[in-house]
């Protein structure tokens, strides 16, 4: 079927002078009717460059209103939108445009430098700043966007670098599309809302979890390129935001700003956490203001959203991700496909329309994860009586010690409960005897000095004995992945290189 999924034409008409975007780092701010314009005007240049149907866009830039710029133009002309994540090494960015061949690449003069050698090989739209438009050739303007169907790709968001090569997840215009009304629908969100976006646009977090679900309703978009815990409290008090989704490690450094305890966050409808798990400290902190705090769980294949929870079973279910939202499915799996029992841990399946077509160029990798429309997303988790769920962890992280399987979770709740911890990160290092030893890596809170013998007692109150970490290492910080997640890779693969 063919359909309008040109929405920001309609948002246009519908929202002409209501501002969609704010540039915080800039001042500068955006209608819908100004957005809509820029998307036609950049539409037009790509087809002058003789871009056509199903070829791929690249952006390389910080949080910037480009992003929008390049997805809604690509949904004029259907092209396929691929942000580039800026964190990548050359070498990986080169696997990374080896795989997906754009057409053109947009280049932010924030990394222009670092992209020189890009302009020798690609075909290049230099990013001044939010005026580059304006300077673009205008070329007979044709504001008539494509017809497109619902399954055709719209984005392309690479994935998983830190685990193998990244995969291209293809996003169709249903995925985008769904995964949008599946948030509006479920937080209820107005034209009224507005959210802060620090996460990196380049990332599902950043780009689908609330950027476009706001848009797509109406709502106001502020966005900023870095990341100050302080600075964070006073825009989202400033801009009056409504919803906000931050990683567990941005909430931990929120949570000990002086604005943090002085803020009532009175327009606040909910923050959102994912990516990863969140310690309890970051609850009670949330908790103990009257806010109500939930933790999501997406990951880049699923749109990302898939969970919602009822704000006043929040409390009683602390640590759940929630229920499916609506029009999403979700099972819990052995290894033999069969669905667990109640509180037994299993792999986590997802369906729906807004789970991802395929990977780019991966049919082996598509086939091992789609089975009959249900996603394997390679994480364990459990469901309760009332059907709530809660991640226990990677399917792959889960540790195996002398035929004992340990959730790095679980371990890492009972010690990040300790007042002297600020991070920690529990990994499997590879051993003769047991198959794996449960190992701790620890960065303490300031003022604090513990020891391991004093870490070993206290995991020991607790934890059953195999469970219980059998070496810790203390670290200044732990290292993190490009959107702030604790790099348990790069843990393992340091501490084995020793
Ligand atoms: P990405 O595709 O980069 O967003 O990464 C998705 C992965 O992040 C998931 O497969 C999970 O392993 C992890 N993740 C996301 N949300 C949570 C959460 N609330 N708790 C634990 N792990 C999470």
């Amino acid at each position: 079927m063919r359909c309008e999924l040109d929405w920001i034409k309609g948002r246009a008409r519908l929202f002409p002078e209501q501002v969609a975007v704010i540039d915080d780092d800039q001042g500068k701010s955006f209608t819908y009717e100004e957005l809509n314009e820029r998307a036609i005007n950049l539409a037009n240049y790509f087809l002058s460059q003789g871009i056509q149907k199903g070829d791929r866009i690249a952006l390389i830039a910080p949080n910037h209103v480009s992003y929008f710029d390049f997805l809604f133009s690509c949904a004029k002309i259907g092209a396929i939108f691929v942000p580039l994540n800026w964190r990548l090494s050359k070498g990986e960015q080169e696997y990374v445009l080896g795989d997906s061949k754009p057409k053109l690449i947009g280049v932010h003069q924030h990394f222009a430098g670092d992209c020189e050698w890009v302009k020798f090989e690609y075909s290049v739209l230099d990013i001044h700043d939010n005026e580059y438009i304006r300077k673009l050739p205008i070329l007979g303007l044709n504001s008539e966007s494509m017809p497109q169907s619902l399954d055709e790709p719209l984005a392309m968001m690479y994935t998983g670098g830190t685990t193998g090569k990244p995969k291209g997840v293809v996003l169709s215009h249903n995925s985008i599309i769904w995964n949008a009304l599946n948030t509006i629908v479920s937080w209820n969100l107005t034209n009224e809302d507005t959210t802060l976006t620090t996460l990196p646009m380049f990332h599902a977090g950043g780009l689908n979890a609330l950027s476009v679900p706001l848009l797509m309703c109406g709502g106001k978009v502020i966005l900023s390129s870095t990341f100050d815990p302080e600075k964070a409290v006073e825009d989202l008090l400033h801009y009056q935001c409504t919803i906000v989704l931050f990683v567990p490690t941005m909430y931990h450094m929120i949570v000990r700003t002086k604005s943090f305890a002085e803020a009532s966050f009175e327009n606040m409808k909910v923050f959102l956490s994912g990516g990863a798990p969140c310690p309890k400290a970051v609850y009670e902190a949330f908790a103990g203001k009257g806010l109500l705090f939930k933790e999501g769980y997406g990951l880049t294949e699923a749109g990302p959203n898939n969970f919602y929870i009822d704000p006043y079973e929040a409390k009683e279910k602390q640590g759940s991700v929630g229920k499916a939202m609506m029009f999403n499915e979700v099972r819990v799996v052995d290894d033999e496909g069969k669905d667990v029992q109640v509180n037994e841990v299993g792999e986590l399946l997802l369906k729906g329309n807004h789970t991802f077509e395929y990977y780019w160029n991966k049919p082996k990798a598509t086939s091992e994860s789609i089975e009959n429309g249900w996603f394997h997303t390679g994480d364990l988790a459990r469901r309760d009586d009332d059907g709530y769920v809660y991640i226990v962890g990677r399917k792959k992280e889960m540790i195996i010690t002398g035929g004992e399987n340990v959730y790095p979770l679980e371990v890492e709740h009972w010690l990040e409960a300790h007042e002297g911890i600020s991070e920690v990160a529990v990994v499997g290092i590879p051993d003769e005897k047991w198959g794996e030893i449960v190992t701790a890596f620890i960065s303490l809170n300031q003022g604090f000095s513990l020891t391991k013998e004093e870490l070993q007692e206290y995991s020991r109150k607790k934890l059953t004995r195999y469970k219980n970490p059998k070496h810790f290492h203390f670290l200044e910080e732990l290292p993190k992945t490009h959107v702030g997640k604790i790099d348990k890779q790069a843990l393992k693969k340091n501490f084995i290189n020793q």
